[in-house]
């Protein structure tokens, strides 16, 4: 089948079996192009959750799916790939536990830790953290949810993107330390996990010197799960969400090169818009899903088949939505 052939069977496809689709900022022209609703990852799983279709269809990555059955669980979420963010995948509960046990030999008992989660992990980590009365947050709110998480007079336990924990504590003038690393945890207010994004990480700050130098006036701007160096020297820092409100705002003749996922730039803007890398930042995972696959779950719905569905044991589905509540109390 052409890519316009399976494009229409999509399309009809999806009329027919009441199905939503929603595709996170970050996946490719043919599957974004046949979203119901685009956005980040907080913004697809509120949207998703409150959607009265009976079936949707989440193109993403697996913990953004996952997010969606924790808010509701009630409805049934299928993945035309159930891609694994690197990120995410580089914490486990037993990990997380292992963090703990870390922590405690080096005299911070797990009683005077506070756990908060980046989204980006998975439905079992969010369960561990919302079972210690801790919080999820997004790369938006994380310096919103780290603040109401301190009152608690406990130590931040931030998994599992350091980088972001790192920037976040900078911003808000506060110590942190990444766990198992040789430093001291007990002179930190933030104990980061050692988890990162393989994206984000192509960014250096030689590749802001080389634009600054190349383009006098140009403006840089990052995501916060860049390192800290190149954050700090970026003109602006935020979420995919801040970081496309900011572009767009911009007068067209204003030039600026951007640190994220390669496929949300490339939509920004076409003129005076640069990638801050010498190599195409492309999210593997992201890039996973393709436009067969999405007619491929479509067609497995209507032949019965469901395949890709996302299941979450009900006490996993729980403790989770626990730690996302807290969040959006806030
Ligand atoms: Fe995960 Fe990074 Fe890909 Fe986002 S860009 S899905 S954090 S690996």
């Amino acid at each position: 089948m052409t890519n316009k052939a399976l494009k229409e069977a999509v399309l009809e496809l999806k009329k027919t079996l009441h199905v939503s689709i929603v595709a996170h900022f970050y996946q490719k022209d043919e599957v974004f192009e046949l979203a119901d609703f685009t956005g980040d990852s907080l913004q697809l799983a509120q949207w998703a959750a409150r959607d009265t279709n009976p079936y949707l269809l989440f193109c993403g990555v697996g913990f953004m799916g996952q997010s969606v059955k924790i808010l509701a669980p009630e409805k049934r979420v299928f993945m035309p790939k159930i891609a694994c963010c690197a990120m995410a995948r580089m914490i486990d509960v037993g990990y997380f536990d292992q963090n703990i046990a870390v922590l405690e030999k080096a005299g911070i008992a797990k009683e005077a830790l506070m756990p908060v989660t980046y989204i980006n992990s998975s439905a079992e980590v969010k369960a561990a953290v919302g079972k210690m009365g801790g919080y999820v947050c997004t790369s938006s709110n994380a310096k919103k949810i780290i603040t109401k998480a301190l009152e608690s007079g406990k130590k931040i336990l931030f998994v599992p993107d350091r980088c972001l924990g790192q920037n976040i504590a900078k911003e808000m003038g506060l110590h942190s330390c990444v766990v198992g690393d040789g430093s001291d945890p007990l002179r930190a207010d933030i104990l980061c996990y050692n988890g990162f994004c393989s994206v984000h990480q192509f960014f250096d700050v030689e590749d802001i010197v080389f634009y600054r130098h190349k383009y006098p006036g140009i403006l840089i701007a990052t995501h916060p799960e860049c390192k800290v160096e190149v954050c700090d020297a970026s003109d602006f820092v935020g979420s995919t969400s801040q970081i496309i409100e900011y572009v767009k705002a911009l007068p067209l003749e204003q030039k600026v090169a951007i640190g994220t996922e390669y496929n949300m730039i490339k939509r920004l803007r076409s003129e005076n818009t640069y990638v801050l890398s010498s190599t195409k930042p492309e999210c593997p995972t992201m890039n996973e899903t393709t436009l067969k696959d999405v007619y491929d779950t479509l067609l497995s719905i209507q032949e019965g088949r469901y395949e890709n569905e996302i299941s979450i044991s009900h006490e996993t589905q729980y403790w989770a939505n626990e730690a996302l509540k807290r969040m959006f109390e806030l």
